[in-house]
């Protein structure tokens, strides 16, 4: 009898004894529904062992082994090892919230029809004569020819030439007339491949050498240097080493233009796509896919980096710098540092992409441990970098948020038949509702932040919780009727705009606006074909974007930023504008820049102005060696959140109070969060920090048994380590 140790999606960070009689030792990583408590769960079988510390009569049996699909293997429950020990999650959870929801039930996987591969003759098949099949098998001989005027059919066509078509599959799959095969795109589009710049040519050279073996590169590119063109020769380079590329991107929406790319240059390669906005058949049939190494280039965000790959070959992180790589609730992994984890673990290189590395990345580059290489000037010659000008607004007063010389730009823009971009920086930002005779502002109940004005539908909503109500008809406080939002959000700014230029086709982006499926695409394809006149978004359109006719781009409410408390606003701050920047003037349309502030000789701004990334990283690194800030200490946040703060804080000391802190590490007290109430908990946290990971690992280890001690009914906690967000 064997017995079989399974991680179990349930709060202990311990694996779980059965006996199964079924096992064998191959059974390593697969799913078994096992009996808890009263309750029968899923779990994935960690190790197979002949003992047990659990005395025998009350070893429980297993319900059953799922062997419908292959284990899951071994370099990824390596990975979940690792997540689970450096994040301090239970790994049950981690290797849980991580597969494909479908592999989480209590069930075996029953593959529909439309998840099944095409079919296409084997060699073998192929030499089958149409007369070996007797003439009354007509469906039979029907469904031969078929297979032999086409590459492949899928299910569905094999049931179109006859139902009954289908039930000889089986028989024919174990003849091995037939088989199983990957999808080829069957829409080959001719695309130019442009010649590459010296720049190009030396970044993809210099990665291409050293395939065979782990490193990170930091690719840093300026916006519009043609670093997607680096990738695609990258990745051609792995897929004729018939290696796999997992490519993580930021955002979802992100995806469907990096898509297209992707599968015009590389049309008969199979590509799946595992972004966040798939139903879970969907999601299934891509891992599969991936896990059976008929994929070939894997395309995903953040939890794509949890995707079984048995020939990986190389890994690219697009927009390092993006904080949608961390995870900000449950597991608080980073999926770019998880990506270079799996691909030291797997020695492969690992390609950090992006025109403003995050501070600790440059760092490291800057340091020696990546490797670095830079792209300093933008793939197509006559696309130059866009000018960059400041519009002073306490000597130019704006009007709902725009002002004169703003005005006049748009309007010279249009007249010129270019599109032009209004940005507004909504980082600690939105419209809220206030009474500017007592004060009073509209906050929502559960949260300790401010409703924010929707214009358009009358409504106030918490964009933490996603608690909605109506627009009072006067202020609750005071009465006073003539209460007014404050601040401009995009919906304000577009009303403004549809005043000022009726004529003009305007565009607003947001997350409302995007919502629905396929919206994206039917945006981008409108501001490809020229459709658009003015856009107007937040920094959902900062990111990646390729905008050929855009030629101005205005910033609102930069300035918010400037002085925030999180000492990585700056670093964000420069990001987004420089990459909003590097919107306009992609192609033959020279770009220019006009940000509205009231602070134009701050020397972010300058820096910018000048596209110095450089000088801005340089400052900012002193400021946090001074301070002690990241990258020069490493930190972790104990986070906890109950009713009531009062009962926080107290958990909090007491953990605090059961630490046994070396010299190297730094414990500080239990502080508020800046958003106290959040969906009705209140939260506070302590912040640990160490100049050695090494330490800070260690000591937290020890530190999350004795946390675990404590009773915390009431109270939910959670490590996270490499916070990003206080
Ligand atoms: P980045 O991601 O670095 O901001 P992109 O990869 O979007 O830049 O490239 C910017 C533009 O330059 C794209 O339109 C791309 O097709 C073009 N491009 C890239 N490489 C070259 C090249 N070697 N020659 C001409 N055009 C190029
Ligand atoms: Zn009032
Ligand atoms: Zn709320």
């Amino acid at each position: 009898m064997l017995i079989i140790r399974v991680a179990l999606n349930i709060p202990v960070d311990t694996l779980f004894d059965y006996q199964a009689e079924d096992a064998s030792m191959h059974d390593i990583g697969l799913r078994v529904c096992v009996p808890f408590g009263k309750k029968k769960i899923t779990g994935i079988i960690m190790a197979i062992s002949t003992k047990t510390q659990v005395p025998i009569e009350k070893l429980k049996s297993v319900y059953c082994i799922f062997r419908e699909i292959n284990p899951i293997p071994p370099a990824l429950l390596d990975l979940f090892q690792f997540c689970s020990q450096y994040y301090h999650h239970p790994l049950g959870g981690v290797i849980i919230n991580s597969l494909p929801a479908l592999l989480r039930n209590n069930k075996p996987i029953k593959l529909k029809d439309s998840t099944q591969h095409p079919l296409g003759l084997t060699n073998l098949g192929r030499q089958i004569d149409i007369t070996s099949i007797p003439a009354r098998n007509r469906v039979a001989r029907r469904l031969l020819i078929a297979f032999q005027n086409a590459a492949q059919l899928t299910f569905q066509q094999i049931k179109q030439i006859s139902p009954r078509a289908s039930k000889l599959l089986d028989k024919w799959k174990q003849l091995g007339w037939i088989a199983e095969q990957p999808i080829i795109n069957t829409t080959p589009k001719a695309t130019i491949i442009p010649t590459l710049t010296a720049e190009q040519v030396n970044a993809v050279t210099t990665v291409t050498a050293g395939l065979e073996r782990f490193n990170t590169w930091l690719l840093h590119g300026i916006t519009g240097s043609g670093k997607t063109e680096v990738y695609l020769r990258i990745i051609e380079s792995a897929l004729s080493h018939d290696k796999q590329t997992l490519v993580l991107i930021p955002e979802i929406n992100l995806t469907p233009q990096l898509e297209a790319v992707f599968r015009a240059r590389f049309c008969t390669t199979p590509l799946v796509n595992l972004h966040s906005g798939l139903n879970d058949t969907e999601r299934l049939t891509g891992w599969l896919q991936a896990q059976r190494g008929e994929a070939k280039i894997i395309l995903g965000t953040r939890l794509a980096v949890f995707t079984p790959l048995p020939k990986l070959g190389l890994i690219i992180v697009d927009e390092e710098h993006d904080s949608s790589f961390k995870q900000q609730d449950g597991l608080r992994y980073s999926a770019r540092d998880l990506a270079i984890f799996r691909a030291r673990k797997t020695n492969i290189p690992v390609v950090l992409g992006t025109a403003t590395p995050s501070l600790e990345s440059y760092f490291n580059a800057i340091n020696g441990r990546y490797q670095y290489i830079r792209l300093n000037s933008r793939a197509v010659q006559s696309a130059k970098l866009p000018s960059i000008q400041y519009i002073d607004t306490r000597i130019h007063k704006s009007q709902d948020g725009l002002s004169e010389p703003l005005l006049k730009a748009l309007e010279k823009c249009l007249s010129e038949k270019h599109q032009s971009l209004i940005f507004i920086n909504r980082r600690g930002y939105a419209p809220v509702l206030l009474c500017k005779s007592c004060g009073w502002s509209a906050l929502c109940q559960r949260c300790s932040s401010r409703l924010v004005v929707h214009l358009r539908d009358k409504k106030l909503c918490c964009h933490h919780c996603g608690h909605e109500e109506k627009f009072p008809r006067a202020c609750p406080q005071c009465g006073n009727q003539d209460i007014a939002p404050f601040g401009q959000g995009t919906q304000r700014v577009e009303e403004a705009l549809i005043a000022h230029f009726p004529s003009a086709r305007i565009l607003r982006i947001d997350r409302d606006s995007t919502r629905r499926k396929n919206a994206w695409k039917e945006i981008l394809h409108a501001i490809h074909t020229h459709q658009v006149d003015i856009l107007i978004g937040t920094q959902l359109l900062a990111k990646g974007h390729d905008f050929p006719n855009l030629s101005l781009v205005g910033i609102l409410n930069a300035d918010t930023s400037l002085y925030s408390t999180d000492f990585r606003a700056s670093e964000r701050l420069f990001a987004q504008l420089m990459q909003v920047s590097g919107r306009a003037g992609r192609a033959n349309v020279a770009g220019h820049v006009l940000i509205q502030t009231e602070f134009p000789d701050h020397p972010l701004y300058y820096a910018l102005q000048q596209h110095d990334y450089d000088a801005l990283a340089q400052t900012l690194l002193t400021e946090r060696e001074v301070a002690g800030f990241p990258p020069y200490v490493y930190q972790a946040l104990l986070r906890a959140e109950a009713h009531n703060i009062k009962v926080v804080l107290n958990f909090l000391k007491q953990a605090a109070h059961l630490a046994k802190p070396t010299q190297a590490i730094q414990l500080f007290d239990p502080v508020p969060a800046q958003l106290l109430r959040l969906k009705g908990m209140e939260r506070a946290y302590l912040l640990i920090q160490s100049t050695s990971r090494k330490q800070l690992q260690t000591f937290l280890a020890e530190w999350y048994m004795q946390i675990n001690t404590l009773s915390a009914r009431k109270i939910r906690w959670t490590l996270d380590v490499d916070p990003i967000e206080f």
